[in-house]
């Protein structure tokens, strides 16, 4: 028998093969979110542009500050004050400009103006309440590198320094297909117990489109030869990566593997992990293909860790790897497994310290053990949990 092979050894042969991103095009700032910048951003602006105020009150100079002011103009945000001469102080809001000569600014809170006079109560350095030019960007800095997957906060960051449209990476498309003759799609009536609802189409396409990418959905592809190898060209050709479900156990109804290999290239391989033994790779002429598992919680476990990293890397993306926190376990795992176990657990905190809770059935046939669940906790292979252990634990938000 072949040796289980580390999901680690998994990932990287499956990381060498990603290629190289798929073409550049422009994309309008607004409709950038999760796209993947294919070019560094630089800045040509400092931001801010001038030292400004960061408080509604009072600009002066600091050494001035001893002794009662008169209040000689008003700047607001977006107007630009006069100079301030020495022994005088402006009235200033959030975000004006400082006048030239000031070198602080005394919060409203801390001084009195009483008929055109100020009295300041507290003591004020030089820079106090002000937000120095540049001191977010400055003007020739990289803001965001290529490989970047733009977030929400890079949209404003990027609009900050004037950018209205981005060079980004075409989104993947990815052809996804559910293998097997007992799926029936939701919406349509059951015709016995043999049957079962479709579950992992929708399972991958939530998570590719989450990953901001395009799925060409073939369909419910049934246990026959012909059919497989039909679909599955019909994916290498249109799409950047053939993603299927189910059959590519070594059952006599798994055509996954033969067609792939007629088609082109691939390897079965058993993965040391739990859920999720079974995983194909290879390549349908020019097309990667990656075979996931059958059942539904083994998707969605081979999905984050292999699929996943896989995608982002042919997309263009620099940095995928998600994060792992350490939680106190609130289980006990007794007898050590030969596979690292990837248990389905929700987190809460306790003491201040993060508990993970084993959700009660881990069978990969369960999937509310995903829905039900926050984070996946990783048990190493031959090892046993003891209530309290520390384990770690990967958010499921990470995938997304
Ligand atoms: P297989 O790998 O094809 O032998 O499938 C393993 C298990 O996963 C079987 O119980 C299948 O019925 C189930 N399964 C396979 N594909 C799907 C799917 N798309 N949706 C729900 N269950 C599935
Ligand atoms: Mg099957």
């Amino acid at each position: 028998m072949k040796p289980l092979l580390p999901l680690e050894d998994a990932l990287s042969r499956v990381l060498s093969r990603a290629g190289l991103p798929p073409d550049a095009q422009s994309c309008a700032l607004l409709a950038a979110s999760g796209r993947v910048l294919a070019a560094d951003v630089a800045s040509t602006l400092d931001v801010p542009g001038a030292d400004n105020s960061a408080m509604d009150g009072y600009a002066l100079r600091a050494a001035d500050a001893g002794s009662p002011l008169p209040v000689v103009q008003r700047i607001a945000a977006g107007a630009v004050g006069a100079a301030l001469q020495p022994g005088s102080a402006a009235r200033i809001f959030t975000g004006a400009p400082l006048p030239a000569g000031a070198d602080a600014v005394v919060m409203q809170e801390n001084c009195r103006e009483k008929e055109g006079v100020l009295f300041i109560d507290s003591a004020i350095k030089v820079g106090d309440n002000v937000r120095p030019r540049g001191q977010d960007i400055s003007a020739g800095a990289t803001v965001l590198s290529r490989g970047r997957r733009l977030r929400p906060q890079d949209l404003g960051l990027l609009a900050s320094v004037g950018q209205s449209e981005v060079l980004v990476y075409r989104p993947l498309r990815v052809a996804i297909l559910s293998t097997g003759d007992e799926l029936v799609e939701p919406g349509q009536p059951l015709q016995g117990p043999a049957q079962v609802y479709n579950s992992n189409r929708y399972t991958l396409t939530g998570l590719l489109h989450g990953l901001g990418m395009e799925v060409l959905d073939l369909g419910i592809v049934p246990d026959d030869p012909e059919a497989t190898a039909r679909a599955l060209e019909q994916g290498a050709a249109q799409a950047d990566c053939v993603i299927s479900s189910g059959g590519v156990s070594v059952g006599e109804e798994d055509h996954v593997k033969s067609q792939v290999e007629a088609l082109g290239e691939l390897t079965l391989w058993k993965l040391a992990i739990k859920p999720g033994k079974p995983l194909a790779f290879g390549a349908i002429a020019e097309t990667p293909f990656i075979g996931l598992p059958g059942n539904p919680t083994s998707v969605f476990v081979t999905f984050c860790l292999i699929a996943r990293p896989f995608l982002l890397k042919r997309q263009g993306v620099q940095e995928a790897a998600v994060a792992r926190l350490t939680a106190r376990a609130a289980f006990e795992v007794k007898r050590p497994g030969s596979r690292q176990d990837y248990l389905r657990v929700s987190l809460c905190e306790e003491q201040g310290e993060l508990v993970a809770q084993r959700y009660s059935n881990q069978s990969s046939g369960v999937l509310s053990s995903v829905s039900h669940s926050d984070a996946l906790a990783v048990v190493p292979a031959q090892q046993s949990v003891a209530n309290g252990d520390r384990v770690q634990v990967i958010p499921l938000d990470s995938f997304y």
